[in-house]
């Protein structure tokens, strides 16, 4: 009989390891309580790569009486099979919502998989973001990513958000209450923050990345990105104290200090800089060795060598821009 129960044990945590969502030399991703009724699947901290086949954000679930709102489910159709599997882990409710942050198709071309299982889930995303990835943002990642990883087969034809949603429209999905925010600028042009109203969640999208670093698009502004993380660090403008921070990429955390203000240092450090370099007279790139001087903390972060640089020209140029 002992034999039996070890057997059957041994069964079961073999098939778990090979039902596990692994990447790689990146080790298993799955969904972990992060508070109250939120649960986080906390994506590798890279750029997207072969390696980890385009899942890199930060896949969220909120567990409802009778079903699971899901915000920004993935970044192909291939890992979203994976992430739905492990979503059901979690519970085998069904999912009644979906949330997009912003435009990027690393957020969001995983709906495609939810709508497959769940045809009639309506998924909200900003009015002006649905306009953008059904005008050309789509195509743009879909180019980036599949160059990439070469890991988006199945991702078309897209499944884009169906439901428009508008700077501080509340919406009610059974029983829980979802707070939107827009602002003109920051990573894109199409960003949402989500406040989950129950368990006082703040899902910052990629306004916040941590560990690792991105490129800013021509519908970002660095300047506005630091207003915005001001905001939520000085509670203004309707932020208030949360219980927890969740960035598009990087680790969630309690305390803002810990989970909001490195990058919001780092913008800053690399506005102050191309300031600095504008009043002088002098380009962007004549400055970087002494802003890499002051960004000793951020010289392990993943594509810091990549993208510093870049940073900092683009802050000049909309500096350059404010002059005229
Ligand atoms: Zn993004």
């Amino acid at each position: 009989m002992k034999k039996i129960v070890f057997l059957a044990s041994t069964v079961i945590a073999f098939s778990l390891t090979l039902n596990a969502f692994t990447l790689g030399t990146l080790g298993n991703f799955e969904f972990k309580k992060a508070h109250e009724n939120v649960y986080i699947m906390h994506g590798p901290e890279k750029e997207p790569s072969k390696e980890n086949e385009g899942f890199m954000n930060n896949p969220a679930i909120i567990e409802s009486k009778n079903g699971l709102i899901v915000i920004d489910p993935g970044g192909n159709y291939n890992v979203g099979k994976k992430i739905l599997a492990e979503i059901e882990k979690v519970s085998k409710k069904p999912i009644i919502a979906v949330f997009n942050t912003h435009k990027h198709g690393d957020h969001w071309f995983a709906n495609k998989n939810i709508l497959e299982k769940y045809p009639n889930t309506p998924i909200y995303a900003l009015t002006y973001m649905i306009e953008q990835v059904k005008d050309n943002s789509a195509e743009t990642w879909y180019g980036i990513l599949d160059r990439l990883t070469g890991n988006l087969e199945g991702t078309k034809p897209f499944t884009f958000p169906t439901q428009g949603i508008e700077n501080k429209q509340t919406v009610e999905v059974d029983g829980q209450t979802f707070i939107m925010r827009h602002f003109i600028g920051g990573h894109t042009d199409t960003d949402i923050l989500i406040e989950h109203v129950n368990s006082n969640t703040l899902f910052i999208g990629d306004n916040l990345i941590t560990n690792r670093f991105g490129a800013f698009d021509e519908s970002s502004s660095i300047l506005e990105n630091i207003k915005l993380l001001e905001k939520i660090m000085k509670q203004e403008d309707g932020f208030k104290k949360y219980a927890l921070y969740v960035p598009g990429h990087g680790p969630s955390g309690k305390d803002p200090k810990k989970t909001v203000e490195p990058f919001l240092t780092y913008l800053k450090i690399v506005a102050a800089g191309a300031q600095k370099a504008y009043k002088d007279g002098v380009e962007s790139y004549e400055i970087k060795p002494e802003v890499h001087e002051q960004l000793k903390a951020y010289h392990k972060w993943d594509a810091y060598e990549g993208q510093m640089g870049k940073h900092l020209m683009k802050a000049y140029s909309e500096i350059e821009a404010l002059d005229f």
